[in-house]
């Protein structure tokens, strides 16, 4: 936070030698962080080398004028519903897990939601910053909380990426979890639902397992994690969502899965970030202001339900 207060300050003196009520405003509010300083702080966290070559990460949406960021809504997806939370609140910018941007674009229109989103961000000056698979692959990171809600509190285990980074081998995507003592299956399946507080889960028994197998080897994925649990050899499979086919391929592995639903087997990790943030990046600083940065919304959850 030092060199924050220091450019801050830079911006306003011209601006407070004009007018002491002005200074008098500007004394009392709290140094908060500029978008170039939260980009570099959230790159801090998790740099984007560190995500997928296909995935597009990192500040999708930059406004015209300067911001100073005094909110930033933290969801894993940005829809139209989360940005009218976003508007309402006045934030300066949404940290989007999932980018709202991935294809290229040819005309921002008002056909589809995914343009009148990137429109109203620009209509409202609301800067749009997209980590996705840099929060997947970092140490510390999306995989390393769905690996601690599979294991559940006080279980030993080495873990490794499934997919080791090219540059940084120790991170990477997906996991494999070897724990020090196996534990029946039923039992994980009730550690899964209780760690990431969901009333159900989707399993698959493996072919010649049943709901007592003893289950030590775990390969898990957050999100989507088909293609990167595939020929994965382990007891049991997590993620948050496979096909029918993929299914039934583990299944005649004798390979049990956990499904959790898409954005469910993402979403608990965005809790373990903020308490990062404020711990990494506000530390040093005395206003319970700054430690109020980061807002969520209750519109943000997985459009999937179990009725
Ligand atoms: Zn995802």
């Amino acid at each position: 936070m030092r060199y924050l207060t220091t450019r801050l300050s830079a911006i306003v003196k011209p601006v407070l030698a004009k007018s002491r009520f002005i200074h008098k405003v500007m004394q009392d509010e709290p140094k908060f962080f500029t978008l170039p300083e939260m980009v570099r702080v959230l790159e801090e966290f998790a740099p984007l080398s560190l995500a997928e070559k296909w995935d597009n990460v990192g500040l999708l949406i930059e406004p015209t004028k300067p911001r100073i960021v005094r909110s930033a809504l933290v969801v894993n997806d940005l829809t139209e519903k989360v940005l009218e939370n976003a508007i309402n609140s006045s934030v300066d910018l949404i940290i989007s897990y999932h980018p709202p941007i991935f294809v290229p674009m040819k005309r921002i229109s008002q056909s589809n939601w995914k343009d009148r989103i990137v429109a109203k961000c620009l209509e409202n000056q609301i800067a749009v910053y997209s980590p996705h698979t840099a929060w997947d692959a970092v140490d510390g990171g999306i995989n390393d909380w769905l690996c601690s809600v599979i294991t559940g509190k006080g279980v030993q285990f080495d873990s490794r990426p499934i997919t080791p980074n090219i540059t940084d081998p120790n991170r990477g995507a997906g996991r494999i979890i070897e724990m020090n003592q196996s534990k029946p299956f039923e039992s994980v399946v009730e550690t899964i639902k209780a760690g990431s507080n969901l009333n159900h889960v989707q399993i698959a028994i493996g072919s010649n397992q049943n709901m007592c197998s003893e289950i030590k080897t775990i390969a898990l994925c957050a999100g989507s994690g088909a293609s990167g649990l595939k020929g994965v050899p382990a007891d049991l499979y997590v993620t948050g969502e496979m096909s029918h086919h993929d299914v039934l391929d583990a299944v005649h592995r004798n390979i049990s899965v956990v499904l959790m639903n898409h954005s469910n087997s993402e979403r608990g990790f965005f809790e373990v970030f903020r308490s990062e943030f404020y711990k990494r990046f506000c530390s040093d600083s005395s206003d319970p202001k700054l430690t109020k940065i980061l807002l969520d919304s209750v519109d943000d959850q997985d459009p999937l339900k179990t009725y």
